[in-house]
């Protein structure tokens, strides 16, 4: 059995007060590691700290209001988690949300703000850790792992700017991860299908009916978009993925990704 003991490391989770985010901290609190998590709701963040100070009783967790696409916010965040901890080994770019919209019905304005949120998501983070990264690479391991979208790679007409955006990151990272190849950082990402989270709980309590169960909900909406596993995945799936690709783990991969869309993805 393979033991991954994380003490004495730091792991940022952006959007970590949620969802995958959420999951992706208890698993590293979990390895022994230190966690800290943004989010841009006070309350929400307050509940993820209390209920993971609960799980893991004296654990070495900040968690700060921070809206990633506020280049002073992402600032002080990676300066509080420098106060606290003094290092980050491992970077998680999660935070964001999905756009459903058409190229009919998606304006200027929500084409920016797309572009936006999945761009600067990743760049103002990695550009503010990035030296707390690289001083971790001298260490033995620095990771940036980024969640991105099966969208990128096999676009849904009903989510068109998302998943143009979704590309445009792809091949961000790409360039990101042979720019700090050099210096022993690395960067990947995981490619997910439809994940159990917030967002989802959010439409299900918009759209469901009113007698349907979120078992039922989430079936009906796997069987209609042909899911293979017949199901969404968990996050602690996605966490678990994100957890591989952040630690030396995965200590010879850099520029790549895991799928995790339960086998909807039809190219080879
Ligand atoms: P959740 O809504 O459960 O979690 C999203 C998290 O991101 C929350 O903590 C939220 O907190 C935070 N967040 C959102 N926007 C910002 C921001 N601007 N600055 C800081 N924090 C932010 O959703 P998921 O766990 O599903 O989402 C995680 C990632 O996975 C997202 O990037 C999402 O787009 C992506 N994804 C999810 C899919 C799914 O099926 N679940 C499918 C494809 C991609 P707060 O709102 O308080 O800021």
């Amino acid at each position: 059995m393979i033991r991954i003991d994380l003490s004495g490391q730091v792991a940022v989770v952006t959007g970590g007060s949620s969802g995958i985010g959420l999951a992706c901290a208890e698993l590293f609190l979990q390895a022994g590691a230190s966690v800290a998590i943004c989010g841009r709701d006070t309350e929400r963040l307050a509940q993820a700290e209390a209920a993971l100070n609960a799980r893991f009783p004296g654990a070495r967790l900040l968690a700060s209001r921070c809206d990633v696409l506020d280049a002073d916010d992402v600032r002080a965040f990676a300066q509080a988690v420098q106060a606290r901890f003094g290092r980050t080994d491992m970077l998680i770019n999660n935070a964001g949300q999905g756009r459903v919209s058409t190229f009919s019905n998606t304006s200027d304005e929500a084409w920016r703000e797309e572009l936006d949120l999945k761009y600067f998501s990743v760049i103002r983070p990695s550009r503010a850790f990035l030296p707390m990264l690289s001083d971790a690479a001298s260490a033995g391991n620095a990771a940036i792992v980024c969640v991105n979208s099966l969208l990128a790679l096999q676009p849904e007409p009903h989510m068109v700017a998302t998943s143009s955006a979704r590309a445009g990151v792809q091949n961000l990272i790409k360039s990101l991860a042979v720019e700090l190849a050099p210096r022993r950082i690395r960067v990947n990402s995981i490619l997910i299908g439809i994940v159990e989270s917030g967002q989802w709980r959010r439409r299900y309590a918009k759209e469901a009916q009113p007698d349907q169960s979120w078992e039922d909900w989430t079936a009906e909406l796997a069987r209609k978009k042909n899911i293979p596993l017949g199901r969404f995945g968990k996050p602690e799936e996605a966490a678990q993925a994100l957890f591989y690709l952040a630690t030396t783990l995965s200590s010879y991969t850099t520029g790549s990704h895991i799928d995790v869309s339960g086998g909807v993805a039809r190219h080879v």
